[in-house]
């Protein structure tokens, strides 16, 4: 510990460490106000994840807590290792023992540690989102619920929504019910729970739940938090749930030092259940809490952060903040780019070249990043980029361990390590195929329901006829074997052992299919990922808790991710693909939320934008082939709403997109004249008249708004299109 003085004069002393430096006055109070509730509310890039990193490292340096007695959390295990690193960087080895990581991290460290408190066993499995499914689908089928017409998926997500608000089922009450699956949901939830607590697995709601309820009920292991955790500090607060605000309040009762940090305009999860309101009502929550502001910007230049604070100003539910462009920052720099193109291809083209333009230019390509609203967006960037021979790296969306041999890898190894997990025993049990039919399984499934048993201790009691009864045996025992094996060997020798005796290396090697040669690679990835960890348990507790953001690429490579998981950090020039209506503003966020989710679209792009330190590049498209079929689409409204002075708009097709008339006359060309005149008794003139498409051929115009017409086409339908598209006929 380097420890120094800690007096009132700590604020001019010539002792104070050099992390303090360079920190503005807002920040240093934010920093050295170490005791008592603090909330910093302020703007992207002002420095909030500074601050929060910077106190932990004052902290342990005043000598005011050890390590260990700090909590702090973060949005994803990639934003904890940054901080990690950092604090490493300010205060040595210390940094290394924080209590650091998300929140659904610690909770799964606290209830292995207090299983048994928990009602859980401590080896217990974390389900993700497809077994989740998996295993709500089959309760609702054995209460006999149609679930062709109610959607597992929805079930789960409402399900998941009360965990989110901290609910166990005999505290849901009757105004949070809702009429899904004929007004049965509360009881799936509780069969579900049940059969949960059956497969000695909890999902990832239940690492808050649970550790909730536990906190709850167990007086002793929350008195004991409450001492520990002597400061508590929460970055990205504006996207915590009631539950997570919850455990906050508990656990911040011991000693009163809770320092969250976050952003209104930033809080883009409710969808998965977060609490904008945490962060507004935090002064009635705590009342003696400091509220700092911060209005420096160091991340972005003037026009970008313009463009930025125009947009969101169009949010009615905000509180508002300033942001001012920092000294340290290089001025108005770049207007932000606005590009209109024919097709998304066109724009992946486009967008690629100007990325390696940069790259030669010098700038490294981890420094730059493309965000995009929807995953499907990064076929087109994917092909262009191999094309390209440029290394990319798609984060967001769990790629690599949602694939079918990640899997079957991962389920193997669950089920060497709990022999209770049914769920891994039946995804492999047949596979590579064993000759363990249905009726096998059932007899299995039976025998376990009657004895209160797990699958691979069932076997013996159960109805089996004598082939399968010995494959079985024989699977058992394998899995047996190698469970002795994992206590005495290396998981990547354990793996390979694994998979190689199961069969199931031998079942790719034998697939004369296209993709079989992909997945023999992945798994030797596999094996590569394995290599960084000591145990199984620590090991699949990293693929439970996996989030969107975590897929770390080696190397220098160009960033592709959802805007969702772009929060917090932050590149030199940032690309914005497909702001067109009805993909950004997302259609089902408009369709389901309305107005409130129009403003949290408005977040999102919002988010994007601040991402960027030196330039900002929005695009869209005419055209675009949405799983397999093609689109038209109009700007997005968010184009119009950036203020003019902090944008640069041009398109590839002519007339631009802030210049272009909200009309269109006919040119002698035969093309759309975007230099006439623009006056009302034009606009009526185009509806009736008979046009050209590209790809929807001939069709009439039959309502106009602006430059946005509505054309029915003869083989097409009604469409509505933009202007410049069409050909007079
Ligand atoms: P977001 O809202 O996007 O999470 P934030 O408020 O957490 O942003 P940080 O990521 O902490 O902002 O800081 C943005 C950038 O500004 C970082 O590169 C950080 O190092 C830098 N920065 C923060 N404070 C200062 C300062 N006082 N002097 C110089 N640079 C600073
Ligand atoms: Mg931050």
């Amino acid at each position: 510990m380097t420890g120094f003085d800690l007096d009132d004069s700590v604020l001019q002393a010539p002792t104070e460490p050099p992390f303090l430096n360079g920190l503005n006055p807002e920040q240093r109070t934010a920093v050295l106000t170490t005791e008592g509730p603090v909330l910093v509310l302020s703007g992207a890039g002002t420095g909030k994840t500074r601050v929060l990193t910077t106190r932990i490292a004052y902290i342990i340096a005043a000598g005011l807590a050890r390590p260990w007695e700090i909590l702090a959390t973060t949005f994803t295990n990639k934003a904890a290792k940054a901080m990690k690193d950092r604090l490493i960087q300010m205060i040595g080895a210390d940094g290394e023992s924080v209590g650091l990581g998300t929140f659904h991290g610690i909770g799964a460290r606290i209830l292995r540690k207090h299983a048994a408190e928990a009602g859980l066993t401590p080896n217990f499995v974390i389900l993700n989102s497809d077994d989740q499914e998996r295993l709500l689908k089959q309760i609702m089928q054995e209460v006999g619920i149609d679930t062709k017409q109610y959607a597992p998926k929805i079930m789960l997500d409402i399900i998941q929504r009360w965990k989110d608000r901290g609910l166990m089922p005999d505290a849901v009450s009757a105004g949070q019910l809702s009429d899904f699956c004929e007004g049965r949901g509360l009881g799936l939830y509780q069969l579900y729970q049940k059969r949960l607590g059956e497969l000695g697995a909890v999902d990832f709601g239940d690492l808050l739940l649970l550790l909730l309820e536990l906190f709850k009920n167990n007086a002793p292991v929350l008195a004991h938090y409450q001492n520990q955790f002597r400061y508590i500090l929460v970055d990205e607060y504006q996207d915590t749930n009631v539950a997570q605000y919850m455990l906050l309040r508990l656990l911040a009762r011991g000693h009163n030092n809770l320092c969250c940090v976050g952003d209104d305009d930033q809080s883009i999860y409710s969808w998965r259940g977060a609490e904008v309101d945490n962060i507004l009502n935090f002064g009635k929550a705590f009342p003696d809490a400091l509220i700092v502001r911060l209005e420096q910007n160091y991340r972005s230049t003037g026009h970008i952060l313009g463009a930025a604070a125009g947009l969101i100003a169009r949010n009615a539910g905000r509180l508002g903040k300033t942001l001012k462009v920092a000294d340290t920052r290089d001025g108005a720099g770049e207007k932000v780019a606005v590009r209109g193109f024919w097709s998304g291809d066109r724009e992946a083209q486009k967008i690629v070249e100007l990325i390696e333009n940069r790259q030669r230019l010098g700038t490294p390509l981890s420094h730059m990043a493309i965000l995009v609203r929807a995953s499907f967006q990064t076929r087109a960037f994917e092909e262009t980029l191999i094309r390209a021979g440029m290394p990319y790296k798609i984060f967001g969306g769990f790629k690599f361990y949602e694939r079918e041999e990640i899997r079957d890898a991962v389920a193997y190894l669950r089920l060497i390590e709990n022999n209770a997990d049914d769920l891994a025993f039946l995804r492999i049990v047949n596979k590579p195929r064993r000759g363990i039919g249905d009726q096998a399984v059932s007899a299995l499934v039976a025998a376990g329901k009657e004895k209160s048993r797990c699958l691979l201790d069932a076997i013996a009691a159960a109805d089996l006829r004598p082939a399968p009864r010995k494959t079985l045996e024989a699977f058992a025992e394998k899995i047996a074997g190698w469970a002795e094996l994992a206590r005495k060997t290396d998981l990547v020798s354990l793996a390979k052992r694994v998979l190689e005796e199961s069969g199931y290396i031998a079942m790719w090697r034998d697939d004369k299919s296209a993709d079989a040669p992909g997945r023999l690679e992945n798994i030797t990835e596999f094996y590569n990922v394995l290599s960084d960890f000591e145990t199984l348990q620590d090991f699949l507790e990293y693929v439970a808790l996996i989030t969107d953001a975590d897929d770390a690429p080696d190397g220098d490579a160009l960033m592709i991710m959802t805007l969702h998981a772009s929060k917090g950090l932050e590149f030199e020039h940032v690309y914005l693909p497909g702001w067109e209506e009805g993909l950004f503003p997302h259609q089902k966020a408009l369709d389901e939320s309305g107005a409130e989710g129009l403003e949290e679209e408005r977040r999102l792009a919002y988010v994007g934008i601040t991402r960027a330190q030196k330039s900002g590049f929005i695009s869209y498209a005419g055209n675009r082939r949405v799983y397999g079929q093609w689109q038209n689409a109009l700007p997005s409204r968010f184009i119009d709403e950036l203020p003019a002075g902090h944008v640069q708009a041009d398109s590839e097709i002519r007339g631009g997109v802030r210049a272009e008339p909200s009309f269109f006359t006919w040119g002698k060309s035969g093309r759309p004249d975007f230099s006439a005149p623009r006056h009302a008794g034009e606009r009526s003139a185009r509806v009736g008249k008979r046009v050209h498409h590209e790809l929807f051929g001939d069709g009439i115009v039959i309502r106009a708004d602006g430059d946005r017409l509505e054309v029915h086409f003869d083989a097409h339908g009604s469409k509505k299109i933009l202007a410049r598209f069409l050909t007079e006929l």
